[in-house]
């Protein structure tokens, strides 16, 4: 029999045994929820219950929802109830189709936006051309992304200027004498000026020649300078250098090629040779050759020639030494 006078507990005027306390009851003691009337145990559900009850409907908790379907926020956690929990699995599986729908479509627009692989023919081709081999070839049609890529992501301008730089080089041990007649021979297309807009236009050079919509380029007069050539003649002119030009364009075409090398930043030059109707039958090694000779016949003293054609710079009075410029587009002899 127990002696419940002896506990101290009841002593106290409490009416739990302290042989089944459960210890503190942080959440009850603090909210002051505990009922005197049950056992430990109901009275701790009874108070956690009323404790959700009355602060799930307390003015700290929201309800968010329609009907049955709702969710629930207070400061014992976020409730959904069945049909939040199914309209939220619906949601999410939703998004998933639709982003899976998306990222294959995307994997199939990279998939057709991808260019075809480079043929190594077109390697080979852009080689020997540069080492002159392939006289008069015309760019094969498979090859027209090759040159694209080598203009547009800038390996040509790279290229191009790899080797004024070495003329610069070269130029820089050589003193042009105060008379003016020290000279250097320039070609015009894709050495002073360049024609890569009208290039990117007509597919690159491999479609077949066509004069008419050449001649509509040239009489706009609106070729660009070849950035390092320009630079590279305004500081040799202040040195003392000359210039003369050699095109292969026709005479008829001096005033709007006079025209765009004002436009594009060359003045000054000592000669500017166009091919007259006579020379229409010469090669144009032939044609350029006659003309070097003619300007060292006028007292010039020719030390480089420069030009993106192995006829710009080879056979005679081509002077001391000579710059071949990249031209993945045309090849002419
Ligand atoms: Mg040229």
């Amino acid at each position: 029999m127990v002696e419940t006078g002896d506990n101290p507990a009841s002593a106290s005027g409490s009416d739990l045994p302290r042989s089944f306390s459960f210890g503190p009851d942080d959440d009850t003691i603090e909210s002051g929820r505990r009922s005197p009337n049950n056992s430990l145990l109901g009275s701790r559900n009874a108070s956690r219950d009323s404790l959700l009850s009355s602060q799930r409907d307390s003015v700290y908790g929201s309800r968010y929802g329609f009907g049955n379907a709702y969710i629930q926020v207070d400061d014992l956690g976020i409730y959904l109830s069945s049909i939040a929990v199914t309209a939220l699995m619906a949601v999410m599986a939703t998004i998933g189709i639709i982003l899976f729908t998306l990222v294959v479509t995307l994997a199939v627009m990279l998939g057709k936006c991808q260019q075809p692989p480079v043929p190594n023919t077109c390697r080979s081709f852009a080689l020997n051309a540069e080492l002159n081999n392939l006289q008069g070839w015309l760019l094969p049609k498979e090859c027209e992304n090759y040159v694209a890529e080598y203009v547009e992501l800038g390996q040509y301008y790279t290229d191009y200027k790899v080797a004024l730089d070495a003329a610069r080089d070269y130029l820089s041990t050589l003193s042009a004498g105060p008379d003016h007649r020290d000279l250097i021979v320039l070609d015009i297309d894709e050495t002073a000026l360049s024609n890569i807009p009208y290039y990117q236009a007509n597919n690159y050079g491999t479609d077949p020649w066509n004069e008419k919509i050449w001649n509509t380029w040239v009489n706009n007069a609106s070729a660009p300078a070849l950035e390092p050539m320009l630079s590279l003649y305004s500081d040799l002119q202040a040195q003392n250098w000359s210039f003369a030009f050699i095109t292969g364009r026709p005479e008829e075409q001096r005033n709007v090629t006079a025209q765009n090398l004002l436009s594009a930043g060359y003045a000054g030059w000592s000669a500017l040779v166009l091919r007259s109707p006579e020379e229409t039958g010469l090669t144009a090694v032939e044609y350029k050759t006659a003309h070097r000779k003619e300007l060292e016949a006028q007292g010039f003293r020719i030390w480089s020639s420069m030009g993106d054609q192995w006829s710009d710079i080879t056979v005679e009075s081509v002077g001391s030494r000579t710059f071949k410029l990249p031209n993945p587009m045309y090849y002419i002899y």
